[in-house]
């Protein structure tokens, strides 16, 4: 709709003298409440304790508070600071601030500067207006954030001012958790108790005070023109095109991935990066993805808890950086129909405090017992709770990416590799004998290197898949708040290991001689092994043949967040969560209620979008072209033509209108259509509305195709995509 003369209109006028981007060294973190600044700050004794709990996840101490406190206020106010916030994740997926004023008055005219250590440990907003899933009534509004002193406040700036923010853990009255990242701390908790014995029973625990999950996610996005964003309603309101003919070119020339990043986005890119160097976050990764106007960015790894909180401050920065640019992000699953959707990619690892990364095969990985164990702990919590982990991940907006173009299907299985399938193989007869190497690869020309090659290939297919010391899990859709399937993902494994260590122990005790360790170690993984290789497919994962055999393994395909999502609540589901102290079954059913009325709302939300597009623009578009060729054809036979093309194709037109018609007609209806139970509604929802809504794309997307460019109200894939 719009007219583009040249790409250079669209850029930014002043980008040419604005200086190159340099990132100082010195600049890393300096926004954050931690390390130098806080060494600087802080008496040696208080420094002291709080590094304790940081980095020894040792409890807090409170008398600690107010000389933190009061450092902190000086070291924001010098930063331009006005305001402090508890920072915290509810449950609606997103980040939530009150932020309170500094400066109180000081009775004699003036005001000073307050903030006390009680301030920085205990926040007091309103519960009630924050989904709870039936924890807290409307009357009922208590709700305390508690300072997490292990996530490192953190200053927002914007041009307007700045404000500290203190990550915060978010709870009810009753103390149940309103948030999502209490039950995170929970689960990181619970893999550590039982790793702990795992270490304890090969004598690796020495000097270490907690086992960690490390956490390092790849972040897929799209960015357009601000002013194609703000002229589509669609994508203001549901962040996600719900019509749009295809453009003539999609992602089929793999031209775009790994591409040269054009020059705007490169400068979106580079503001990014400094803003997250600045407050911590340490990108390290970006690149052109798959899709037209699709990127990708990924930082370095760290602690789960930590790497959660920056995930959801990257997703703010990302947001906010791109409008300087005349850009707009978007980090919705699935903005553009028919091509490639956005994840983000899970890296997860367990790790000693003292930096020893548990999931590291080593070179002789055949005898490295402690990493077979960590990794058969995995393969079997993975198999035993594929169902839960499908359920982690699931969403409206998940459920149009998964199993469709080159995202992993809804099959949780893993991926392994040529070098541990074939221990693990090994491992099913008994004692492992050998460790398949990869050997180097001689490139024929004498002046390139001979290079390593790993001894497995990689697999992009597969939604679970190890790759070399961690696991990725990529089903992870790239607006979610990582969080939530971190904590399953960490809940399963500490049942698991809890399992494995509680073998082991009975076999050869808790700290038992090399010879016992062997014969327990063989012989409790060979069991593993056997029952729950089935989980492991190293093949295709987009193949129809493999979702057949899936099938025939017995694994679990729940298609779409209407059938996954009641899985949470299974017994076995509740079980597990309340063994290891991360939800109470009232915490765990509020949280369900939470995601499936969140399913049943965006639907409706974008049902109605749907239908207020078409009728508001797609209709009245139509018709102003059916008058056209009608008029056409009067004006045609006045001149004493005859018009007989022009007339089918008015025949044609005033048909498509009709369809459309229709197919409004049915999503209303299918909109309007209550049911009262929300997982009946839900299924009701996935089983009727979704396909009335596709059908009604369909009949709008063949008028897009054949309406006159001046008549069509919206911007178009091929503007959207392809203007840089
Ligand atoms: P690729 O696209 O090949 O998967 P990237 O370099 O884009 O690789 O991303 C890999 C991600 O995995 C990075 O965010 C990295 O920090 C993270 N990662 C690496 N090692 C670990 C680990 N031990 N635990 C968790 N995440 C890790
Ligand atoms: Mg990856």
């Amino acid at each position: 709709m719009t007219i583009i003369r040249s790409n250079r209109d669209i850029l930014d006028p002043h980008m040419d003298s604005t200086p190159l981007a340099t990132i100082d060294a010195s600049n890393f973190g300096s926004l954050t409440f931690t390390g130098d600044v806080m060494l600087k700050r802080l008496p040696a004794e208080v420094f002291e304790k709080l590094q304790q709990t940081m980095r020894r996840g040792l409890p807090l101490d409170p008398a600690i508070a107010n000389t933190v406190a009061s450092a902190m206020k000086d070291w924001a106010l010098e930063h331009g600071c006005t305001h402090y916030c508890h920072w915290f994740q509810p449950l609606t997926g997103a980040t939530a601030e009150k932020h309170d004023a500094f400066f109180v008055p000081d009775g004699e005219g003036g005001a000073i500067a307050k903030f006390s250590g009680s301030a920085l440990i205990r926040g007091e907003p309103d519960a009630s207006s924050f989904p709870s899933g039936g924890i807290r009534d409307t009357y009922e509004a208590r709700g305390y954030t508690a300072w997490d002193a292990t996530s490192p406040a953190f200053i927002l700036r914007t041009n307007s001012g700045a404000t500290l923010c203190i990550p915060t853990a978010f709870v009810s009255w009753t103390g149940e958790a309103l948030d999502k990242k209490t039950p995170l701390l929970r689960s990181i908790a619970a893999v550590s108790k039982h790793a702990m014995r795992i270490l304890k029973f090969f004598g690796s625990d020495k000097g270490v005070s907690q086992v960690i999950t490390t956490l390092g996610c790849e972040q897929e996005y799209f960015l357009i023109n601000d002013e194609f964003y703000r002229e589509r309603p669609d994508l203001r309101i549901c962040e996600r095109t719900l019509i749009g003919a295809h453009a003539p070119k999609g992602q089929q020339m793999h031209d775009h991935y790994f591409g040269s990043i054009p020059e705007r986005v490169q400068a979106y890119m580079h503001a990014v990066e400094r803003r997250l160097f600045e407050l911590g976050v340490p990108v390290a990764t970006r690149h052109n993805e798959v899709a037209p106007a699709q990127y990708e960015l990924a930082p370095t790894f760290e602690n789960a808890n930590v790497a959660t909180d920056h995930q959801m401050v990257m997703m703010h920065v990302m947001e906010t950086c791109a409008p300087h640019f005349g850009l707009r992000c978007l980090l919705h699953e699935k903005p553009f129909a028919g091509i490639n959707g956005s994840g983000k990619h899970n890296n997860w690892s367990i790790s000693t405090d003292t930096g020893v990364n548990l999931l590291d095969p080593q070179e002789e990985t055949h005898s490295n017992m402690q990493f077979l164990v960590f990794l058969c702990a995995v393969m079997r919590a993975v198999d035993l709770h594929a169902d839960l982990l499908r359920a982690s991940i699931a969403s409206a907006a998940n459920d149009h990416r998964l199993g469709a173009n080159e995202a992993p299907p809804a099959i949780i299985s893993i991926f392994m590799g040529e070098m541990l399938s074939d221990i693990l193989d090994q491992l099913e007869k008994g004692e492992p004998k050998s460790t398949k190497k990869g050997g180097s690869l001689d490139l024929g020309s004498h002046i390139l290197p001979n290079i390593p090659r790993h001894s497995g290939d990689r697999n992009r297919t597969s939604p679970f898949a190890f790759t070399g010391n961690k696991f990725e899990f990529r089903a992870v859709g790239s607006s979610a708040a990582v969080s939530w399937p971190n904590t399953v993902l960490n809940t399963i494994i500490a049942e698991s290991l809890d399992f494995v260590a509680t073998e082991l122990e009975k076999k050869a005790g808790a700290r038992p001689a090399p010879a016992q360790q062997q014969e327990a170690v063989w012989s409790v993984l060979k069991q593993i092994v056997s029952k729950h290789r089935r989980v492991l497919f190293d093949g295709d994962n987009y193949a129809p043949k493999w979702h057949k055999e899936a099938e025939k393994r017995g694994l679990p395909h729940l298609r779409s967040t209407a059938e996954a999502l009641p899985i949470l609540r299974s017994k076995k589901s509740l079980e597990l969560f309340e063994k290891y102290g991360v939800l109470n079954n009232r915490e765990l059913n509020a949280r369900v209620d939470v995601l499936i009325e969140t399913y049943i709302k965006t639907m409706g939300i974008e049902a109605r979008m749907l239908t207020s597009l078409l009728k508001q623009q797609i209709l009245p578009a139509a018709l102003r072209y059916q008058t056209q060729l009608a008029e056409t054809v009067v004006a045609t036979k006045a001149a004493r033509v005859s018009a007989p093309d022009t007339v089918i194709q008015l025949k044609k037109l005033v048909k498509m209108i009709t369809d459309l018609r229709k197919a409004i007609a049915a999503v209303e209806q299918a909109e309007s259509h209550h049911v009262a139970e929300p997982e009946k509604h839900a299924k009701f929802i996935h089983q009727k509305l979704v396909p009335a809504m596709e059908k009604a794309r369909k009949a709008s997307d063949a008028l897009e195709a054949v309406i006159p460019d001046d008549l069509w109200t919206l911007p178009t894939y091929a503007e959207m995509l392809f203007v840089r």
